[in-house]
């Protein structure tokens, strides 16, 4: 199974791809991840992101499509795998298709409106000692590991509305792009996570049976 996740940031890709792994026994692939990865471990490829986002520059589509179809060729992808964070745009997804002959199976989009995940991000906190992220009403300190709470700098709200912006330009135009594929999950992303999951499971369903 080849699956894409799609929705606003903050609407719980993440933690829903987390699940869809688990259930379907395929990894979860994020490009952020795999990027912020490369840079830490200082690999060839880590300097060239390094020298293009210093540069201010964002990384182009053609690294991002080599580096996700290296990654999905790996022994651990046989079975199919989830991305998350990719593809960003429609331009990406078209390479999508150029790459992986049949592209995928179903992509979830999680629609959240665009005022609950600002409130969302806006909201959280995030441990320094543990990276476990909380929303901002069970606070402090920390009830995994009892560290400080902080909020992140992109979680502030100035920044949120600025990348639900880029993603309302950029990347909310895949929901069409998938759906006249016949390839959309649409999934109502609000409520509990485990609710969230059970709407998924029925549109996945639905979607492949078809
Ligand atoms: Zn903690």
């Amino acid at each position: 199974m080849r699956i894409v996740l799609l929705g606003p940031p903050g609407s719980g890709k993440g933690t829903q791809g987390v699940r869809l792994s688990e259930i379907y026994k395929i990894p979860q692939i994020s490009t952020g991840d795999m990027l912020r990865k490369a840079v830490a471990d200082e690999t060839a490829l880590g300097k060239k992101v390094q020298e293009i986002i210093q540069g201010g520059m964002l990384v182009p589509d053609d690294l991002i499509v080599s580096i996700i179809e290296e990654r999905i060729s790996q022994e651990d992808c046989s079975e199919g795998f989830i991305l998350d964070g990719f593809p960003r745009t429609v331009d990406q997804a078209d390479a999508l298709e150029r790459v992986l002959p049949g592209s995928v199976d179903v992509t979830v989009y999680l629609n959240v409106p665009a005022e609950e995940v600002i409130d969302r991000l806006s909201g959280r906190l995030t441990c320094r000692e543990c990276g476990a992220v909380f929303p901002k009403r069970d606070i402090s300190p920390c009830p995994v590991c009892a560290g400080a709470l902080y909020q992140r700098e992109d979680d502030q709200k100035s920044t949120v509305e600025h990348r639900i912006g880029v993603y309302m330009k950029h990347t909310a135009p895949l929901v069409d792009f998938y759906r006249s594929r016949n390839k959309l999950a649409e999934v109502n992303g609000t409520g509990e996570p485990d609710d969230v999951f059970e709407r998924i499971e029925a549109e996945v369903s639905e979607v492949i049976s078809k």
